[in-house]
């Protein structure tokens, strides 16, 4: 078996967990079988073993070793895909969309308080606007939470305030929150890990899925042993080439990528991020930045729709970094890495079922650990019988690329140059 290409990432460097589970040798049964180990499936691992489920969950390296242990820790509300939605379903989705906006960042924080699981957890959020265009559709979030009266959680920022936000003068002004936040999403990842196998599940390591076997009761496959399994879920997003004939040329991996300057110390950091917020611009090309708990500056950007990482990262990442804040053009950068996002090209996200009981959730399209944990609530309440969330998403119709990847990552590269031209405009 090949060993994992190493994600030299600042989480990797910072773990607070170095539990090591082994790799699936022999033969096993379960109830629930669930392919990786990132927050999908670490969430529906988690929900399914609170349900009583006994779930066994293989992972081809380790756990949060795909984009749930290596991204910008921002826990963002939303979920993606919502004009699609709207087009799709017409007004009546406006009260399901308003109803998950923040589930996933809740389940999220109970998690974190009931498993007891450390992963600097701040609150507060920023979206910041160049454009007055991008204001004023700032300022329609309000005005649509104000039916909701979820008003109180968000306040305009003006120009002239940005810098009690972010101490930068590139932006027109911004919406903060402090609803969502941002934390070390590694070490979330190996807390519910922990959490759920004290609850009785069973993880494997080192234990890729090669195939699945289908039938009444569908058998998973690795190279040194199987499990046998009432139900199969499919939680491998960017990272798996399965059951290609059902989910190939729907979902299209792009690389996004992050560095980590040295620690900054109190008084910079306090001048760059004086609410130690999390961060996104609101270009559809976007940059995100936060600190950490140690004050870096985590800043992240570029998504590289041809799915090729670039040649160096830092290269591409530090320049937009310093148009942001020129402060830290004598910043060391200590850490760079990437990881693969899965791209819906209607970005809703991806659920479905290949017959009766292989269940797939993938295509959150940036906004993964919000939606990862509704992915995990939604699959757990599929499976004890209530559809009604999971049909709404399985039910969306989604472009088919009947082409190899490359094909398809091409186009998706290509469409993705309007929205380029569009953040320009
Ligand atoms: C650099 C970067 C920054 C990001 N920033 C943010 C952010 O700030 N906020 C946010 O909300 N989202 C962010 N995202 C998106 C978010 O991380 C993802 O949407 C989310 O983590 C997807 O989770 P997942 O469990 O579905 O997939 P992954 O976390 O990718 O997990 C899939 C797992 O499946 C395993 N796997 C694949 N095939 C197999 C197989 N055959 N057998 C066994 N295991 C298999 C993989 O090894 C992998 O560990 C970012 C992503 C990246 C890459």
């Amino acid at each position: 078996m090949n060993s994992a290409p190493e994600c030299k990432s600042y989480y990797a460097a910072t773990v607070n967990d170095s539990t090591k589970y082994p790799r699936l040798q022999g033969d096993e049964g379960a109830d629930i079988c669930i392919i990786g180990g990132g927050f999908t499936g670490l969430s529906s691992a988690l929900r399914l073993a609170e349900k009583g489920y006994s779930v066994t969950l293989l992972e081809s390296f380790t756990i949060g070793w795909g984009a749930s242990g290596r991204n910008g820790g921002q826990l963002i509300r939303g979920i993606a895909g919502q004009p699609a939605l709207r087009k799709e379903y017409g007004p009546d989705i406006e009260a399901f969309i308003n109803r998950l906006r923040w589930r996933g960042n809740e389940i999220v924080e109970e998690n974190i308080k009931k498993y007891d699981i450390e992963c600097d957890l701040k609150h507060g959020f920023i979206d910041c606007a160049y454009k007055d265009r991008q204001m004023r559709d700032l300022e329609a979030e309000i005005e649509s939470s104000s039916v909701l009266g979820m008003e109180d959680r968000f306040r305009m920022v003006s120009a002239e305030e940005m810098n009690e936000y972010v101490g930068t003068s590139v932006y027109k002004g911004g919406l903060y929150n402090n609803a969502d936040g941002h934390l070390h999403p590694l070490n979330l990842c190996k807390g519910e890990a922990r959490a759920a196998t004290g609850l009785g599940a069973k993880i494997y390591e080192q234990s890729p899925v090669l195939s699945i076997t289908h039938g009444k009761k569908p058998v998973v496959h690795t190279e040194e042993g199987t499990v046998r399994a009432e139900i199969v879920i499919l939680a491998g997003n960017a990272y798996h080439l399965l059951e290609q004939k059902k989910v190939g040329g729907i979902l299209f991996p792009a690389g996004t990528f992050i560095i980590a300057t040295e620690p900054l110390g109190n008084n910079l950091a306090g001048d760059l991020m004086p609410r130690d917020l999390a961060v996104c611009d609101v270009n559809e090309m976007l940059d995100y930045y936060r600190l950490s708990s140690d004050k870096r500056m985590l800043f992240g950007g570029r998504c590289n729709y041809s799915g090729r990482e670039p040649r160096d990262i830092k290269a591409t990442i530090r320049p937009r970094m310093l148009r942001v804040f020129p402060q830290l053009k004598d910043a060391r950068i200590d850490f760079q890495w990437g990881g693969k996002i899965g791209i819906v090209i209607n970005r809703i996200p991806q659920f479905g079922r290949i017959g009766n009981n292989v269940y797939y959730a993938q295509g959150y399209s940036g906004h993964g650990i919000n939606q990862t944990h509704i992915a995990g609530e939604i699959l757990t309440k599929a499976i004890c019988g209530q559809m009604e969330d999971f049909d709404v998403f399985a039910k969306a119709k989604h472009w088919k690329i009947p082409a190899p990847r490359w094909v398809g990552n091409n186009l998706v590269a290509l469409g993705m140059v309007y929205y380029r031209m569009k953040d320009l405009l």
